[in-house]
């Protein structure tokens, strides 16, 4: 059987930095600008690395790692803006499917296609989707995210029973922060849980590449006016500390 090489990518440089913490014989390259982290976590062989922001920088990212250290997976994890208002702060999506909300070639093709593929969603493995729900589930259990959060923090953020959702993400490069976006999003495609700006980029170099991923995101602004606010914060106090516990969880069997 093949190797297991899992390729993990975080959209924060605060979430990586925890991550690297965990590898047994760290090595560190650099290719492009990106600094690729590799080592085991529980003798599973693994190569972190920071994403960096929107789809062209994630997609490039990806594809050194499926290159140069030949990945057989890839597990994604970053934030993103709640697009359903039933999506709290503190919430987890794991995507079924993503979209390139920005992607348009009409009259060409329709909207949202991607050229060449015929197809407009791609999604993540079901096997892979399996292993990070049982992950995620087992960091939102209260006794391990009490262990994990420090309990003024979920106060500060106002998170007291996070739940994880299994839908759809659109990805582009647009940061949410009006409401005026959200609903024009919501207007072509009603299904989208979250926006963010690398996961359907990543999921399409990985379809191309026949390789199984899986991409979770946090939630830490609703894609409105205030998105802004506290998002470092969040991301440190927060976003961080529940991908270290996600990829522990994920990388244990
Ligand atoms: N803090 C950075 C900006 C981060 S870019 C800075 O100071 O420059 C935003 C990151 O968060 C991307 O990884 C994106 O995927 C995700 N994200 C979170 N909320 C989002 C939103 N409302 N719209 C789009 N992307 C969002």
């Amino acid at each position: 059987m093949e190797k297991r090489v899992i390729g993990i990518m975080g959209a924060m440089m605060e979430e990586i930095e925890g991550i690297i913490h965990l590898l047994k014989n760290r090595k560190e390259e650099v290719y492009g600008q990106r600094t690729f982290y590799s080592g085991q976590i529980n003798r599973i062989e693994v190569v972190v690395v920071f994403s960096r922001w929107g789809k062209v920088a994630a997609a490039t990212t990806v594809t050194t790692l499926i290159q140069k250290f030949q990945i057989t997976e890839l597990i994604f994890t970053g934030v993103a803006g709640a697009i359903q208002s039933h999506l709290k702060i503190g919430d987890i999506v794991i995507a079924e499917k993503l979209i390139q909300h920005d992607l348009d070639g009409r009259p060409l093709i329709q909207q949202f296609e991607i050229p060449l593929l015929q197809k407009s969603y791609i999604s993540s493995d079901a096997e892979k989707l399996k292993q990070a729900t049982l992950a995620v589930q087992d960091l939102l259990e209260a006794s391990h995210l009490k262990g994990a959060i420090k309990d003024n923090d979920l106060d500060r953020f106002d998170i007291h029973a996070p739940q994880y959702h299994v839908g759809n993400i659109a990805s582009g490069d647009q940061f949410f922060s009006n409401q005026r976006q959200k609903d024009q999003l919501l207007d072509n495609l009603p299904d989208i849980l979250c926006v963010e700006m690398e996961g359907a980029a990543v999921a399409q170099v990985c379809y191309e590449h026949g390789l199984p991923f899986v991409v979770i995101r946090t939630i830490s602004d609703s894609a409105d006016a205030q998105a802004e606010f506290d998002f470092t914060q969040f991301i440190a106090a927060v976003s961080s500390k529940y991908s270290v516990e996600i990829i522990k969880a994920y990388c244990a069997n």
